[in-house]
């Protein structure tokens, strides 16, 4: 099975997918979990991109996470689905429409492609004020260890953009199926029990492997 978190940064992805991780493990089931863009070398690329490292526009940008997430598919998510494996995604294809068409590109053959991608079995969505994203990404900045290299502003990171892009979030819901929408300004304990209450209820109809 495929579960994705998605959201604007600083929205509590890659908190909630640890404590739904920690949930999963203590059930005994296989659970893996991972995040795009991927630590491969599309992924690095991708990275220094959004760092302002390397110069790119915004289609060579998401073409480059199209790359990226087919060959997430074919290296990591797909081998750890076998034999009933569940996969964790911080991100997935929802984060190129959302964010391809925030920053002026056509939705239509982003879809278009993506229609023959692995569809997960549910894709959440946490949804948080993009002025409150921005107040825990910048308090995130200060409080880690390694602030110099991840504390710095990515491209996406401005108010104008993360409002824009939590529209096409909440627009997506209506073209995919087991789309849902958790309301992330709540406390890390109240979103992880609705995040977890989805899940359980997806795992427990799942026929056994
Ligand atoms: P993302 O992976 O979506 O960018 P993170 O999980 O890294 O977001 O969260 C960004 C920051 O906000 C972290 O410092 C995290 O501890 C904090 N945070 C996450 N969820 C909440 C929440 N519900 N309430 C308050 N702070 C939160």
């Amino acid at each position: 099975m495929f579960f994705v978190l998605e959201g604007i940064d600083g929205s509590g992805k890659s908190t909630q997918i640890g404590l739904l991780y920690n949930h999963i493990r203590s059930k005994n089931m296989k659970v893996v979990m991972t995040h795009e863009p991927t630590n491969g070398a599309i992924g690095r690329m991708i990275k220094r991109i959004l760092r302002g490292k390397e110069k790119a526009d915004t289609l060579t940008l998401q073409m480059l996470f199209i790359a990226d997430r087919a060959d997430h598919i074919d290296k990591f998510i797909s081998p750890n689905m076998k034999n009933g494996g569940i996969v964790l995604s911080d991100r997935y294809f929802y984060s190129t429409i959302a964010f391809g068409k925030a920053t002026g590109l056509d939705d239509k053959w982003l879809s278009a492609i993506f229609s023959k991608f692995l569809m997960p079995n549910a894709v959440i969505f946490i949804d948080v004020d993009p002025k409150r994203a921005i107040e825990r990404i910048e308090k995130r900045g200060i409080q880690s260890r390694l602030s110099k290299r991840f504390g710095q502003k990515e491209r996406h990171d401005n108010l104008e953009t993360l409002t824009k892009t939590r529209m096409e979030y909440l627009k997506l819901q209506k073209n995919y199926k087991n789309y849902f929408i958790v309301d992330g300004n709540r406390s890390i304990k109240e979103v992880s029990k609705d995040i977890i209450a989805i899940v359980d209820k997806i795992l427990q109809h799942a026929p056994v492997v």
